[in-house]
């Protein structure tokens, strides 16, 4: 059990700057309602709005704070892409799913970031949101899948502007000289991620949806109702959406047995600067776009609307984190950007996110009236926003896309506990030696 301290969000930059620090309330008490999500995250909250725009009785149960977990944590990168490599394996995807099944996947590739960008300007929310992304190569390997990617973009009528540039190009966009290359993508981007978070769940709430903090989601017994039982009241609901991705595993792992083994939760840790003079922001990132590399334990970085440099990295699967996360990331950056040697480290954390082995969400029903999703392996700021529509098309008896999904089947990771955990960081150790060596 986390003490009171602990249930407050972590000291990062987002908790730091949030606009909205009010909380809501703890449940007490005994409640009824149609729909009950568990979990207070990205999906939650995004799958809250679309219920509740949809005028249905939404319920919302929290552990600790609305985005205390991945969602209040990450890099704030807006990447699209939803269903892994599913969209680019047309023969294979059409016949298990039907035709049509990857048309549909592609158009979710972008609806997902969509979503966000309509939702922002539907509701004003102020979250620094920003268009803009490099995928950066290291490698010629790299650059080569990249641009094999660029043409499948094309061939599948991406409908923003992305581009190949080499690696001199890039110095235009970034004062480094470690990358040879990349694809720019304007249809992706960067923002204040607890803000998003938090201003969905003040949406879900305005449009009448119930929200608790403090609340944690002890036990559920199926049956034709569902009731939840928290410390401090119950839920009665005709449907349950389990939303609690690796803390729901970290915290209450009995709660759903069944889907715990197909998710391996992994650590992620992001570093801020202090706010650099405008002369250094324009040196680093004269565009502002966001950034990623191609390596299976990636860096991730971008400057934040106060001029920090937020840089993230260092996949960890053995839940050990570095002996100093400053320092491991303060080296990582300085790999990048030398000139920021002098730049103080204002805040550092980490977050745990939920890895699929085949890195595609995975989204579906446990039993009729109780559905799950979660496993974004990394990247779910968008995606969780896809899943939050398809649960509520569910939901309310749309299952076309959400069945594409759904029916996919997902590997279980091998053992149990610490040592399904063990197994998986040998494995990742070896794609790393491979990154390394390729
Ligand atoms: C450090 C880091 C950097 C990342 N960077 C990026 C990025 O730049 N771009 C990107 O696209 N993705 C990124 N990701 C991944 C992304 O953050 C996640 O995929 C996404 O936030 C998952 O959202 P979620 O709502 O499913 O889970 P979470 O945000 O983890 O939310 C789950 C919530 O459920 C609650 N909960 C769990 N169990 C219970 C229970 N029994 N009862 C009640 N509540 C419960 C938890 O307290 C938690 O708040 C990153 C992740 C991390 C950790």
């Amino acid at each position: 059990m986390l003490d009171a301290n602990q249930r407050e969000h972590t000291n990062s930059y987002y908790a730091a700057t949030q606009r909205d620090k009010g909380p809501f309330p703890k449940l007490n008490g005994d409640i009824t309602t149609d729909i009950c999500i568990i979990g207070g995250g990205l999906t939650g909250v995004s799958t809250a709005v679309e219920l509740s725009e949809n005028k249905h009785d939404v319920v919302l149960l929290e552990a600790n704070r609305i985005g205390w977990g991945a969602s209040g944590r990450n890099g704030g990168q807006v990447i699209g892409g939803y269903g892994g490599s599913l969209s680019s394996h047309r023969e294979s995807t059409d016949k298990k799913h039907g035709a049509g099944a990857t048309d549909k996947l592609i158009a979710m590739n972008t609806e997902c970031v969509d979503i966000i960008k309509e939702r922002v300007k539907k509701y004003q929310i102020d979250c620094d949101l920003k268009w803009g992304y490099i995928n950066a190569a290291l490698k010629p390997r790299e650059m080569k899948d990249l641009a094999d990617w660029y043409d499948e973009l094309k061939e599948q009528n991406y409908p923003h502007e992305i581009k190949m540039v080499d690696g001199k190009a890039l110095k235009s966009y970034l004062g480094t000289d470690r990358y040879i290359g990349g694809m720019v993508d304007m249809g992706w981007g960067h923002l204040h991620v607890l803000d998003l978070c938090k201003a969905e769940a003040r949406i879900a709430e305005n449009l009448g949806a119930r929200l608790y903090e403090n609340t944690l989601a002890l036990n559920i017994a199926s049956g034709d109702r569902v009731k939840i039982t928290t410390a401090s009241g119950t839920v009665t609901a005709n449907t349950v959406i389990l939303c609690g991705n690796a803390y729901m595993q970290a915290f209450t792992p009995k709660l759903a047995p069944k889907i715990s083994k197909y998710i391996l939760p992994a650590t992620s840790y992001v570093i801020a600067t202090e706010p650099l003079s405008d002369e250094m922001a324009a040196n680093v990132m004269p565009r502002n776009y966001a950034v990623c590399d191609q390596r299976t334990a990636l860096d991730y970085f971008r400057m934040s609307a106060d001029n920090r440099m937020l840089f993230g990295g260092v996949s960890n699967y053995n839940a050990t984190a570095p002996r100093s996360i400053t320092g491991t990331m303060r080296r990582k950056m300085l790999k990048v950007f030398p000139q920021l040697a002098d730049a103080k480290i204002d805040y550092y954390w980490g977050g745990r996110l939920g890895i699929s082995f085949r890195r595609i969400p995975q989204i579906g029903q446990i039993t009729p009236n109780i559905y799950y999703a979660q496993a974004y392996s990394g990247h779910g700021v968008a995606p969780t926003h896809m899943s939050g529509r398809l649960l509520s098309e569910a939901v309310m008896g749309h299952r076309d896309r959400f069945d594409i999904l759904a029916n996919e089947t997902h590997i279980p990771f091998p053992g149990f506990g610490f040592i399904r955990q063990s197994m998986y960081a040998v494995g990742m150790s070896f794609y790393k030696m491979r990154d390394a060596l390729l």
